[in-house]
């Protein structure tokens, strides 16, 4: 299939302040989309002035939320190339997600050249100081004007570019966490593998209320004995743990993050010992206070790894390390964003 690339009609004026940008409130000149008919399969990619969609009312995803999306992001080398960060793995992912909501898969090698593509005439909004980066968002939506519930057998997939800012801009400060029992965000046979909007919509009370309260982020626990740790907020959680660095197993209730994949490898690499087991609550409220818990962050492509500096369950708060961030969440940190913006080598091939 041949990308028709359609001319612009005006181009927005470029950030001109990197240290001022945000997270995903600015968005590139141009978009790219595709369109899938059910016996036609996928046809008419095309990369467009990025605007407003046009949607029936009607349309599948406005009703019965039948959508997913990826986030991954492309990064400035120090010679002036950009790096897409294991961007198979994300649309591989996303064909899972689609697998699992019974929406159309994609043509790995054909989206990764249409992502190439848009990216080569955006590349001038790739920002280029230290911590920045162009996040990327490609998404699909079930755009049937029909009010069955029924899988659509229209859809709409397309990707759009936002630059995004240094997450750490004000130095790492460590998380404050609130582990939630009343709310849970997925449960066994249910969504929670899939990247799709109503798992994010589903876990806003949650937040909000954390947020209330002056936490950072949510640690949800699971379903059936809400005693185990699956994630936190939109991350993976690891531990340092006994030495051992202790992660949720992929059980179909948590993503299957990336950048967890990326930090269990390099964790492997410093030579110490992964165990994909769920920790309790227990184990967190007294490995703080014994000392068996020395650090604990989370992992995902916004953070890269967010450390965790206190948990309250109920009414008990404990804290870890002394506010800074934790030996090993520092030492991965460096590890993963040396690979992403090319000051390290990438010995495994997770940049192109
Ligand atoms: N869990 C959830 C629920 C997420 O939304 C994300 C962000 N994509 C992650 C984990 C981390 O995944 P990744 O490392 O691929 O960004």
């Amino acid at each position: 299939m041949n990308i028709d690339i359609q001319p612009l009609t005006a181009k927005k004026s470029l950030f001109e302040d990197e240290s001022k940008l945000g997270f995903g409130n600015l968005f590139t000149d141009r978009m790219f989309l595709m369109d899938y008919d059910a016996g036609e399969g996928w046809h008419s990619p095309r990369i467009v002035p990025y605007g407003p969609l046009s949607l029936d009312p009607s349309c599948a995803v406005l009703h019965y939320a039948q959508e997913i999306f990826e986030g991954l992001k492309a990064f400035r080398r120090p010679d002036g190339n950009i790096a897409l960060f294991r961007p198979r793995d994300n649309f591989e992912r996303f064909n899972r997600s689609a697998a699992r909501m019974c929406m159309p898969e994609l043509d790995v090698d054909f989206v990764l050249k249409a992502l190439k593509t848009l990216i080569h005439l955006e590349s001038d909004w790739v920002p280029k100081s230290l911590g920045t980066s162009l996040y990327i968002r490609p998404t699909m939506i079930a755009t049937d004007p029909y009010l069955g519930v029924h899988p659509s057998s229209k859809y709409l997939f397309y990707i759009i570019l936002s630059p995004v800012g240094a997450y750490y801009k004000n130095g790492f400060s460590p998380v404050k966490i609130y582990i939630s029992d009343g709310y849970v965000r997925s449960a066994p046979g249910g969504t929670g593998e899939a990247k799709t909007g109503g798992n994010y919509a589903a876990s806003l009370k949650a937040s909000m209320e954390a947020a209330a309260l002056g936490f950072d982020q949510v640690l949800w626990l699971d379903a059936v004995e809400r005693k185990y740790v699956e994630e936190v907020g939109s991350m993976n959680i690891c531990f340092l743990y006994d030495g051992k660095v202790v992660t949720s197993p992929l059980k179909g209730t948590i993503l299957d993050g990336i950048t967890r994949r990326s930090i269990l490898a390099l964790v492997k690499e410093l030579g110490l010992q992964v165990e994909e087991r769920a920790l309790s609550v227990d184990e967190i409220l007294e490995g703080a206070g014994n000392g068996r818990l020395k650090e604990a962050f989370g992992t995902g492509t916004a953070a890269v790894v967010s450390p965790v500096g206190q948990f309250t369950y109920r009414d008990r708060t404990v804290t870890l390390g002394d506010g800074r961030m934790g030996e090993l969440t520092g030492r991965l940190y460096d590890m993963l964003t040396g690979i992403q913006y090319g000051k390290l080598p990438d010995q495994h091939g997770w940049v192109e």
